[in-house]
Protein backbone atom coordinates (compact mmCIF):
# COMPACT_ATOMS: atom_id res chain seq x y z
CA UNK A 1 0.00 0.00 0.00
CA UNK A 2 2.69 2.75 1.26
CA UNK A 3 1.42 6.20 0.53
CA UNK A 4 -0.30 6.56 -2.52
CA UNK A 5 -1.19 3.08 -3.31
CA UNK A 6 -4.85 1.60 -3.34
CA UNK A 7 -6.51 0.24 -0.53
CA UNK A 8 -9.17 -1.95 -2.57
CA UNK A 9 -8.86 -5.67 -3.07
CA UNK A 10 -7.08 -6.26 -0.23
CA UNK A 11 -5.92 -10.05 1.07
CA UNK A 12 -7.47 -11.48 3.22
CA UNK A 13 -6.60 -10.31 6.90
CA UNK A 14 -4.06 -9.94 8.67
CA UNK A 15 -1.46 -9.06 6.13
CA UNK A 16 2.50 -9.84 6.48
CA UNK A 17 4.32 -7.73 7.48
CA UNK A 18 1.33 -4.92 8.53
CA UNK A 19 1.14 -2.74 11.72
CA UNK A 20 -2.89 -3.03 12.67
CA UNK A 21 -3.76 -0.58 15.24
CA UNK A 22 -6.84 -1.75 16.39
CA UNK A 23 -9.96 -0.13 18.68
CA UNK A 24 -11.58 -1.84 21.40
CA UNK A 25 -14.05 -0.96 23.78
CA UNK A 26 -14.43 1.87 26.01
CA UNK A 27 -15.83 -0.53 28.78
CA UNK A 28 -18.91 -2.82 26.70
CA UNK A 29 -17.43 -5.48 25.77
CA UNK A 30 -19.78 -6.11 23.46
CA UNK A 31 -18.43 -3.23 21.24
CA UNK A 32 -15.52 -5.28 19.68
CA UNK A 33 -15.97 -5.73 16.40
CA UNK A 34 -15.62 -9.04 14.29
CA UNK A 35 -12.86 -7.58 12.27
CA UNK A 36 -10.84 -6.59 15.28
CA UNK A 37 -11.51 -9.98 16.71
CA UNK A 38 -9.89 -11.43 13.26
CA UNK A 39 -6.79 -9.36 13.54
CA UNK A 40 -5.87 -10.57 17.17
CA UNK A 41 -6.49 -13.99 16.38
CA UNK A 42 -4.62 -13.92 13.98
CA UNK A 43 -1.61 -11.81 14.18
CA UNK A 44 1.86 -12.95 14.69
CA UNK A 45 1.60 -11.03 17.97
CA UNK A 46 -0.60 -8.52 19.89
CA UNK A 47 1.24 -5.18 21.60
CA UNK A 48 -0.64 -3.87 24.17
CA UNK A 49 -0.51 -1.07 26.87
CA UNK A 50 -1.44 -3.78 29.78
CA UNK A 51 -0.78 -7.01 28.94
CA UNK A 52 -3.28 -7.67 32.41
CA UNK A 53 -6.30 -5.62 30.46
CA UNK A 54 -6.11 -7.31 27.16
CA UNK A 55 -5.77 -10.87 28.64
CA UNK A 56 -9.70 -9.88 29.59
CA UNK A 57 -10.66 -9.34 26.07
CA UNK A 58 -8.39 -12.69 25.19
CA UNK A 59 -10.12 -14.85 27.84
CA UNK A 60 -13.78 -13.66 26.89
CA UNK A 61 -13.58 -13.84 23.08
CA UNK A 62 -11.33 -17.37 23.39
CA UNK A 63 -8.81 -16.04 21.53
CA UNK A 64 -4.87 -17.24 22.55
CA UNK A 65 -2.39 -15.22 20.86
CA UNK A 66 1.36 -14.06 22.01
CA UNK A 67 1.17 -10.70 23.94
CA UNK A 68 4.19 -8.24 24.56
CA UNK A 69 3.73 -5.10 26.47
CA UNK A 70 4.46 -1.60 24.48
CA UNK A 71 3.58 1.52 26.82
CA UNK A 72 4.86 5.17 27.02
CA UNK A 73 8.07 3.56 29.10
CA UNK A 74 9.37 1.08 26.91
CA UNK A 75 8.40 2.62 23.13
CA UNK A 76 11.80 3.61 23.08
CA UNK A 77 13.26 0.01 23.32
CA UNK A 78 9.88 -1.65 21.45
CA UNK A 79 9.63 0.57 18.37
CA UNK A 80 12.92 -0.82 16.69
CA UNK A 81 11.85 -4.16 17.47
CA UNK A 82 8.62 -4.20 16.19
CA UNK A 83 10.06 -2.02 12.70
CA UNK A 84 12.37 -5.28 12.88
CA UNK A 85 9.80 -8.00 12.85
CA UNK A 86 7.29 -5.82 10.17
CA UNK A 87 10.60 -5.47 7.77
CA UNK A 88 11.00 -9.73 8.78
CA UNK A 89 7.08 -10.31 7.03
CA UNK A 90 5.66 -10.45 10.66
CA UNK A 91 2.12 -8.84 11.05
CA UNK A 92 1.41 -7.11 14.94
CA UNK A 93 -1.75 -5.58 16.10
CA UNK A 94 -1.36 -2.40 18.92
CA UNK A 95 -4.06 -2.38 21.10
CA UNK A 96 -4.36 0.25 23.94
CA UNK A 97 -5.99 -0.65 27.68
CA UNK A 98 -9.39 1.34 26.14
CA UNK A 99 -10.45 2.72 22.79
CA UNK A 100 -8.65 4.02 20.08
CA UNK A 101 -4.82 3.86 20.06
CA UNK A 102 -3.39 7.32 19.60
CA UNK A 103 -6.25 9.25 21.46
CA UNK A 104 -4.57 9.90 24.35
CA UNK A 105 -3.22 6.69 24.41
CA UNK A 106 0.36 4.72 23.24
CA UNK A 107 0.30 4.50 19.31
CA UNK A 108 0.98 8.25 18.14
CA UNK A 109 4.91 7.63 18.02
CA UNK A 110 4.46 4.00 16.39
CA UNK A 111 2.39 4.99 13.98
CA UNK A 112 4.86 7.85 12.65
CA UNK A 113 8.06 5.67 12.78
CA UNK A 114 6.82 2.86 11.25
CA UNK A 115 5.39 5.00 8.53
CA UNK A 116 8.33 6.58 8.07
CA UNK A 117 10.42 3.39 7.44
CA UNK A 118 8.24 2.62 4.60
CA UNK A 119 5.43 -0.19 6.40
CA UNK A 120 2.13 -0.35 5.51
CA UNK A 121 -0.45 0.63 8.73
CA UNK A 122 -4.38 -0.17 8.46
CA UNK A 123 -6.27 1.17 11.41
CA UNK A 124 -9.11 -1.23 12.57
CA UNK A 125 -11.41 1.53 13.92
CA UNK A 126 -12.97 0.86 17.42
CA UNK A 127 -15.22 2.96 20.19
CA UNK A 128 -13.33 5.97 21.07
CA UNK A 129 -14.63 7.99 24.63
CA UNK A 130 -14.22 11.27 22.55
CA UNK A 131 -16.29 11.02 19.57
CA UNK A 132 -18.82 9.16 21.75
CA UNK A 133 -19.12 11.21 24.18
CA UNK A 134 -19.47 14.28 21.33
CA UNK A 135 -22.20 12.32 19.33
CA UNK A 136 -24.33 11.90 23.00
CA UNK A 137 -24.11 15.51 23.74
CA UNK A 138 -26.62 16.75 20.73
CA UNK A 139 -23.83 19.79 21.04
CA UNK A 140 -23.09 20.69 17.21
CA UNK A 141 -20.93 17.75 16.40
CA UNK A 142 -19.92 18.75 12.77
CA UNK A 143 -16.76 20.97 14.05
CA UNK A 144 -15.00 20.29 17.23
CA UNK A 145 -11.75 20.44 19.27
CA UNK A 146 -10.59 17.72 20.67
CA UNK A 147 -8.11 18.89 23.89
CA UNK A 148 -7.99 15.22 25.78
CA UNK A 149 -6.00 15.37 29.06
CA UNK A 150 -5.76 19.73 29.87
CA UNK A 151 -1.98 20.47 31.18
CA UNK A 152 -1.25 20.57 34.78
CA UNK A 153 0.99 23.65 34.86
CA UNK A 154 -1.71 26.46 35.63
CA UNK A 155 -0.20 28.75 33.09
CA UNK A 156 -0.65 26.37 30.33
CA UNK A 157 -3.73 25.60 32.19
CA UNK A 158 -5.21 28.75 31.89
CA UNK A 159 -4.05 29.41 28.46
CA UNK A 160 -6.17 26.38 26.99
CA UNK A 161 -9.52 27.37 29.20
CA UNK A 162 -8.99 30.96 27.92
CA UNK A 163 -9.11 29.44 24.07
CA UNK A 164 -12.08 27.52 25.02
CA UNK A 165 -14.07 30.16 26.79
CA UNK A 166 -13.56 32.05 23.38
CA UNK A 167 -13.83 28.96 20.62
CA UNK A 168 -16.73 28.40 18.10
CA UNK A 169 -16.17 24.92 18.00
CA UNK A 170 -17.32 22.25 20.13
CA UNK A 171 -14.50 21.59 22.90
CA UNK A 172 -14.54 17.77 24.44
CA UNK A 173 -11.94 17.33 27.38
CA UNK A 174 -11.15 14.16 28.86
CA UNK A 175 -11.06 14.51 32.89
CA UNK A 176 -10.21 12.10 35.88
CA UNK A 177 -12.80 12.04 38.20
CA UNK A 178 -10.66 13.26 40.60
CA UNK A 179 -10.23 16.20 39.47
CA UNK A 180 -13.67 16.98 37.31
CA UNK A 181 -14.70 19.62 40.40
CA UNK A 182 -11.52 21.44 39.41
CA UNK A 183 -11.96 21.06 36.36
CA UNK A 184 -15.52 22.31 36.40
CA UNK A 185 -15.14 25.70 38.55
CA UNK A 186 -12.20 26.92 36.56
CA UNK A 187 -14.68 26.55 32.88
CA UNK A 188 -17.23 28.09 34.87
CA UNK A 189 -14.50 31.14 35.84
CA UNK A 190 -13.30 31.20 32.12
CA UNK A 191 -16.61 30.73 30.27
CA UNK A 192 -19.56 31.75 33.20
CA UNK A 193 -21.99 29.34 34.23
CA UNK A 194 -24.61 30.06 31.55
CA UNK A 195 -22.60 27.69 29.07
CA UNK A 196 -23.55 24.51 27.82
CA UNK A 197 -21.76 21.26 28.72
CA UNK A 198 -22.14 17.75 28.64
CA UNK A 199 -20.29 15.57 30.83
CA UNK A 200 -20.76 12.00 29.99
CA UNK A 201 -19.92 9.94 32.58
CA UNK A 202 -19.27 5.46 32.39
CA UNK A 203 -20.11 5.93 28.39
CA UNK A 204 -21.11 2.04 27.23
CA UNK A 205 -21.25 0.64 30.77
CA UNK A 206 -23.81 -0.20 32.75
CA UNK A 207 -24.32 2.97 35.08
CA UNK A 208 -23.71 5.00 31.70
CA UNK A 209 -25.10 8.97 32.56
CA UNK A 210 -24.98 12.45 30.97
CA UNK A 211 -25.26 15.36 33.01
CA UNK A 212 -26.21 18.77 31.40
CA UNK A 213 -27.15 21.58 30.61
CA UNK A 214 -25.02 24.17 31.86
CA UNK A 215 -21.92 24.51 33.89
CA UNK A 216 -24.03 25.87 36.77
CA UNK A 217 -26.91 23.06 36.38
CA UNK A 218 -23.16 20.51 36.52
CA UNK A 219 -21.45 21.77 39.09
CA UNK A 220 -24.83 22.00 41.15
CA UNK A 221 -25.74 18.34 40.03
CA UNK A 222 -22.21 17.12 41.40
CA UNK A 223 -22.03 19.22 44.67
CA UNK A 224 -22.58 16.94 47.43
CA UNK A 225 -21.63 13.30 45.26
CA UNK A 226 -18.32 11.22 45.07
CA UNK A 227 -17.79 11.63 41.52
CA UNK A 228 -16.83 7.87 40.29
CA UNK A 229 -16.22 6.16 37.14
CA UNK A 230 -14.34 7.78 33.65
CA UNK A 231 -15.52 10.95 32.62
CA UNK A 232 -15.51 12.76 29.25
CA UNK A 233 -16.54 16.62 29.18
CA UNK A 234 -18.23 18.46 26.18
CA UNK A 235 -18.61 22.30 25.99
CA UNK A 236 -20.64 23.96 23.43
CA UNK A 237 -18.86 26.57 21.05
CA UNK A 238 -19.76 30.32 21.57
CA UNK A 239 -21.39 31.75 18.40
CA UNK A 240 -19.82 34.72 16.54
CA UNK A 241 -22.57 36.73 17.31
CA UNK A 242 -22.94 36.45 20.69
CA UNK A 243 -19.00 37.42 20.96
CA UNK A 244 -20.10 40.48 19.16
CA UNK A 245 -22.58 41.06 21.56
CA UNK A 246 -20.74 40.72 24.55
CA UNK A 247 -18.13 43.15 23.60
CA UNK A 248 -20.78 45.60 23.33
CA UNK A 249 -22.19 44.84 26.43
CA UNK A 250 -19.08 44.44 28.39
CA UNK A 251 -17.48 48.04 26.53
CA UNK A 252 -20.75 49.90 27.86
CA UNK A 253 -20.16 47.67 31.51
CA UNK A 254 -16.55 49.84 31.51
CA UNK A 255 -17.94 52.94 31.06
CA UNK A 256 -20.15 52.93 33.53
CA UNK A 257 -18.26 51.34 36.17
CA UNK A 258 -15.23 54.48 35.45
CA UNK A 259 -18.69 57.03 35.13
CA UNK A 260 -19.11 55.75 38.81
CA UNK A 261 -15.27 56.06 39.82
CA UNK A 262 -13.67 53.14 39.26
CA UNK A 263 -10.23 53.47 37.71
CA UNK A 264 -9.56 51.66 33.88
CA UNK A 265 -7.28 49.41 35.36
CA UNK A 266 -9.46 48.06 38.19
CA UNK A 267 -12.78 48.62 36.67
CA UNK A 268 -11.01 45.95 33.21
CA UNK A 269 -9.99 43.84 35.79
CA UNK A 270 -12.88 42.94 37.65
CA UNK A 271 -14.87 42.89 34.16
CA UNK A 272 -11.99 40.29 33.14
CA UNK A 273 -13.33 38.05 35.59
CA UNK A 274 -16.62 38.61 35.61
CA UNK A 275 -16.22 37.95 31.71
CA UNK A 276 -13.52 35.00 31.51
CA UNK A 277 -11.49 37.23 29.34
CA UNK A 278 -7.80 39.19 29.35
CA UNK A 279 -7.81 41.91 31.62
CA UNK A 280 -5.69 43.82 28.69
CA UNK A 281 -8.68 42.90 26.23
CA UNK A 282 -10.87 44.95 28.29
CA UNK A 283 -8.58 47.56 28.82
CA UNK A 284 -8.05 48.02 25.65
CA UNK A 285 -12.17 48.65 24.82
CA UNK A 286 -11.63 51.80 26.14
N1 LIG B 1 -7.89 5.85 23.86
C1 LIG B 1 -9.07 6.16 24.60
C2 LIG B 1 -10.18 6.58 23.63
O1 LIG B 1 -10.09 6.27 22.45
O2 LIG B 1 -11.14 7.19 24.06
C3 LIG B 1 -8.83 7.18 25.67
C4 LIG B 1 -7.78 6.83 26.66
S1 LIG B 1 -7.51 8.01 27.91
C5 LIG B 1 -6.08 7.35 28.70
C6 LIG B 1 -8.74 7.62 29.10
C7 LIG B 1 -9.75 8.74 29.27
O3 LIG B 1 -10.77 8.61 28.27
C8 LIG B 1 -10.51 8.65 30.57
O4 LIG B 1 -9.77 9.29 31.63
C9 LIG B 1 -11.78 9.40 30.26
O5 LIG B 1 -11.57 10.79 30.29
C10 LIG B 1 -12.03 8.95 28.81
N2 LIG B 1 -12.88 7.74 28.80
C11 LIG B 1 -12.47 6.47 28.56
N3 LIG B 1 -13.52 5.63 28.68
C12 LIG B 1 -14.60 6.37 29.00
C13 LIG B 1 -15.97 6.07 29.27
N4 LIG B 1 -16.42 4.82 29.23
N5 LIG B 1 -16.81 7.10 29.58
C14 LIG B 1 -16.35 8.37 29.62
N6 LIG B 1 -15.09 8.71 29.36
C15 LIG B 1 -14.20 7.73 29.07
Amino acid sequence: MNNNSSLSHRKEEPENGILYIVGTPIGNLNDMSQRALNILKNVSFVACEDTRQTKKIMIKFNISNKLISFNKHNSSIKIPKIVKYLKEGKSIAIVSDAGMPGICDPGEDIVRIVKSEGIDIICVPGACAAITALVSSGLPSSRFVFEGFLPKKQIDREKILFEISKNEKTTIIYESPKRLRKLLKELFESCGGNREIMVARELTKRFEEHIGHNIDEVIEFFRDKDIIGEITVVVKGIKKKDLNTDRLIIKKDLNDLIDAGLSLSAASKYLAKRNGLRKSEIYNMF
